[in-house]
C-alpha cells in the first residue's frame, strides 16, 4: 500500500501503540487527543501475555517490565468462610521446558508513560486540547473538532477515543455501550506488606461485594526520577446509583463495611484521607460487529467495551492497533485493509467479549443463585484438569489467536 496521511483521535493505550505501529511502517499520522496534555486516567490494570507481547513488537516490553509488578496467580476467597473460590495460576500454562508466562501488574500512568515517551521520541504529532465531535466522510475524511473547527483531509481515521467515543455513528455496524450494574470505586495506594506481591487477591460476599488488591508496581515519572514506591490498586465494587448514599454515610462508616469482609484490607484503608481519593469507575459492555466504516477504523475500548472482570480490555487495545497496521501492510487499499483488520480481530473480540458478559454477573451482581454456582460447582470444576489451564488461558488472554492472519 503507498504511504497514508493518517489522523488517529485518542492517545490512550490504543491510540499511542497504533501510533508508533503507523509510523514506523513509514505513514504519516497525527494523533488529536482532548486533553490539553495527554494523561492517564484511573489506577493499576493487568498486563497479559497477548498484551506484553504487542509491546515486545514494539520493544517497550523491557519499560513496562522495569516498572510493573508480575503476576502469576488470581486469588479469590469468600469473605465470611474464608474459602477459596478463585484460584488461577498461570503456570498451568507451562510448556514442555517448564516456562510459562505471566501477568504484569501495572499503574495506568506506567503503561502510558511509557507508550507516549516513544511517540513522543518518535517526533510522531500530537495536537492536544483537540475534542473530536464529528466526521466528515468522502474521498478523504476530515475531523470535525467540539469547536467547530475541522482537520486536514487524511486518507484513514483510527478512531480510538475510548468507550465514550462520539464516532461510532459512522461505523458499518453501530453499537452504544449498555451500562453494567455494577462499578466500582480504585484507588491507587503504597504498597502493604502482608498481600501477596505476584497475586490478584479478591474477598467477595455473594456477588454484591468484592474487593480487590492488585500489586501495580510503580508509576513512570518515578521511575525517572530514580525510584519511587511500590503501589497497590485498591477496588470496592459498588452501584454507581449508590456511591452517593455511601458518602453520605460517611468514610468510617465505608471503612468499617470494608474491614468487616476483609480485616487485612485495614492496613490500606488506613492511606485513605477521603472519598476524593477514590475514582468511581462506570462499566458498560458493546460490541462492534465490523469495528470499521467507510474510511475509519475503530479499535481499542471504541470498538469494544466491557467490565474489567477479565481484564483484557488494555490488551485488547494493544492487540487491535497491532493487527490494524498487520492489515494495512498487507492491503492494497484503505478499503481492503478495514476489511482484513476486522475479520483479523473477529473471533477474538467476540469470544472474550461474550467470556466477560458471562463471567461478570457471577462477580458483580444481586444474583444468589450465580455466586453460589461459583462458589460450589465453578471453584470445583475449575481444580480438575484441564480446568486449570483453560482458566490461565481465558485469563492470559491466549484461549484463542489473538489475530487471524
Ligand atoms: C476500573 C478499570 C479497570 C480496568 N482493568 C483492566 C485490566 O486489568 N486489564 C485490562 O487490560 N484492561 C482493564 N481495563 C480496561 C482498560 O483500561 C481499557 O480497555 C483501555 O484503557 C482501553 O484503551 P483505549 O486506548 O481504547 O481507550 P482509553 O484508555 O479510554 O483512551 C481513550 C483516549 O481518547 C481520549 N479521548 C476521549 N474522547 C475524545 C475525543 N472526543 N477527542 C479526542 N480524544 C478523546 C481520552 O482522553 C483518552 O486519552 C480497566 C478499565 C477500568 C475502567
Amino acid at each position: 500500500m503507498r504511504k497514508l496521511d493518517i489522523a488517529i483521535a485518542g492517545a490512550g493505550p490504543a491510540g499511542l501503540a497504533s501510533a508508533l505501529f503507523l509510523h514506523r511502517a513509514g505513514h504519516r499520522v497525527t494523533v488529536f487527543e482532548r486533553f490539553d496534555a495527554p494523561k492517564p486516567l484511573g489506577s493499576g490494570l493487568i498486563l497479559q501475555p497477548t498484551g506484553l507481547a504487542v509491546l515486545a513488537r514494539l520493544g517497550l516490553r523491557g519499560k513496562i517490565e522495569a516498572l510493573g509488578s508480575r503476576i502469576e496467580r488470581l486469588y479469590g476467597a469468600d469473605a465470611k468462610s474464608g474459602r477459596t473460590v478463585l484460584d488461577v495460576r498461570y503456570d498451568a500454562l507451562k510448556d514442555r521446558s517448564g516456562r510459562f508466562e505471566t501477568g504484569l501488574g501495572v499503574h495506568r500512568a506506567a503503561l502510558f508513560g511509557v507508550l507516549h515517551h516513544a511517540v513522543a521520541e518518535a517526533g510522531i504529532a500530537v495536537e492536544t486540547a483537540r475534542p473530536v465531535g464529528e466526521l466528515e466522510t468522502g474521498t478523504q475524511a476530515r475531523l470535525v473538532f467540539e469547536d467547530g473547527t475541522r482537520s486536514a483531509a487524511f486518507d484513514l481515521v483510527i478512531d480510538a477515543t475510548g468507550a465514550r467515543s462520539r464516532l461510532r455513528g459512522h461505523c458499518r455496524t453501530p453499537a452504544e455501550p449498555r451500562p453494567l450494574a455494577y462499578g466500582a470505586w480504585w484507588a491507587s495506594l503504597p504498597w502493604q506488606e502482608g498481600f501477596d506481591a505476584h497475586a490478584l487477591e479478591q474477598r467477595y460476599r455473594h456477588a454484591s461485594v468484592m474487593i480487590g488488591v492488585l500489586p501495580i508496581g510503580r508509576m513512570a515519572p518515578a521511575l525517572e526520577e530514580g525510584g519511587g514506591e511500590p503501589m497497590a490498586a485498591f477496588f470496592w465494587s459498588l452501584k454507581p446509583d449508590l456511591a452517593e448514599t455511601v458518602k453520605a454515610r460517611g468514610l468510617a462508616a465505608w471503612k468499617d463495611e470494608v474491614r468487616g469482609h476483609w480485616p487485612a484490607a485495614a492496613a490500606h484503608l488506613d492511606n485513605i484521607g477521603s472519598f476524593d481519593e477514590l475514582t468511581l469507575a462506570r462499566y458498560g459492555h458493546h460490541t462492534l460487529t465490523l469495528p470499521a466504516g467507510n474510511g475509519i477504523a475503530f479499535i481499542g475500548d471504541s470498538a469494544h467495551s466491557t467490565s474489567p472482570q477479565l481484564g483484557q480490555g488494555a490488551n485488547m487495545a494493544l492487540l487491535d492497533a497491532a493487527a490494524l497496521v498487520d492489515a494495512v501492510e498487507a492491503s492494497a487499499d484503505v478499503e481492503a485493509a478495514l476489511a482484513a483488520y476486522c475479520r483479523m480481530r473477529r473471533w477474538h473480540v467476540r469470544i472474550f467479549q461474550m467470556a466477560s458478559r458471562a463471567f461478570t454477573p457471577f462477580y458483580q451482581s444481586d444474583s444468589r443463585a450465580l455466586p453460589f454456582l461459583r462458589d460450589t460447582l465453578v471453584a470445583t470444576v475449575a481444580r480438575v484438569p484441564p480446568g486449570p489451564r483453560l482458566l490461565a488461558k481465558l485469563v492470559s488472554g491466549t484461549l484463542v489467536t489473538p489475530a487471524r492472519r
